[in-house]
This record gives C-alpha cells, sequence and structure tokens, in this order.
C-alpha cells in the first residue's frame, strides 16, 4: 500500500477550544501526529483515542491564557496541560514553563481545520477499542514507543513538497 502524502497546510495553523475563549496559533511545522489509545487519553479526551500532534514549545502561540492541569503518569513523571477555564475543552499537554523537553502535544481536534491530518502511527494498541483498522503502513506500538524518532521520521517521508514549512532541499 503507498502512503497518502500529508500536505501542511499554509503556517500558522489556527485552533481553539469550543467556546472560543482560548485561541491558539501554531508558527512552525509539527513534527508529528500520532493517536494514543491508553487509558488515560480515552478519559482526557471523552473519546476513543488522543489525538496527539507533536510541535515544539516555540511553536505555540497562546492568544488568551488558558487553566493549568498538573499529575503524575504511571512513569511517575510530572505531567501538565493547558484546558479552556470556561468549557473545559483540553487543548495541549506539555509544560509551557520550560521543563524536561521542549515538546507540546496539541490535542489536535481543536484545530479549525483537521481535513489534512492523517496519523502516521498508534499507540498504547494494547487498551484500543476493537474493530479499528490499522493502515499496514501505519507505525503499530503496543506501548509507550522508547521516543518519537521513528513518527517523525515517518510523518517526515510522507510530507508532501506542497507542505508547509518544508525546505525541499533538506
Ligand atoms: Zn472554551
Ligand atoms: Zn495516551
Amino acid at each position: 500500500m503507498t502512503d497518502e502524502p500529508i500536505t501542511i497546510p499554509p503556517l500558522p495553523l489556527h485552533g481553539g477550544c469550543q467556546c472560543g475563549a482560548v485561541r491558539y496559533r501554531i508558527e512552525e511545522a509539527p513534527l508529528t501526529f500520532y493517536l494514543c489509545h491508553c487509558t488515560n487519553c480515552q478519559r482526557q479526551s471523552s473519546s476513543i483515542a488522543g489525538a496527539s500532534l507533536l510541535i515544539r514549545r516555540q511553536a505555540l502561540a497562546l492568544q488568551s491564557e488558558p487553566a493549568i492541569l498538573r499529575w503524575k503518569a504511571d512513569s511517575g513523571a510530572e505531567k501538565s496541560g493547558g484546558f479552556c477555564p470556561s468549557c473545559g475543552v483540553r487543548l495541549f499537554h506539555g509544560r509551557l514553563d520550560g521543563g524536561p523537553d521542549d515538546r507540546i502535544t496539541i490535542k489536535a481536534g481543536t484545530l479549525d481545520d483537521t481535513s489534512w491530518l492523517r496519523p502516521v502511527g498508534h499507540i498504547w494498541v494494547s487498551s484500543a477499542i476493537g474493530g479499528l483498522d490499522f493502515r499496514a503502513d501505519d507505525l503499530v506500538y503496543q506501548g509507550q514507543p522508547p521516543d518519537y524518532e521513528e513518527l517523525k521520521a515517518r510523518w517526515s517521508r510522507r510530507l508532501s513538497p506542497y507542505s508547509a514549512g518544508v525546505d525541499p532541499e533538506t
């Protein structure tokens, strides 16, 4: 099966919560997009999976102040995420104030335009709901991937040359 190319729309990408009180811009090309089927993501998204668009922290421009939620992951790592204080919609996970890495995952269902999104991988499929068909070329992990390098490489490979923020020379 050949991969359908992914075309990142012109930057910045825009998104926000359901009521519109918290809006954001993404000013650099996202690094990868995957679905997380862990039970934590199922619950926080109140859906079947978390939709994670990975970006650099510097790429995120918040146009209003989100409320911040902190929790401890099973690994013991301190996690943090932002949500709208009015409508409660979760907008992103990751630390805005620094922290051990500079990654933010945008909850991709909050983008104004979701039509271009194609997940390149699925993580924590051991707790996925039944009846999902993964594409032959998808990266599939039973649990947590060791890092995000494979997911990033697969994403880069699938980007069309018309994608925003992609330098065809590199
Ligand atoms: Zn809201
Ligand atoms: Zn998850």
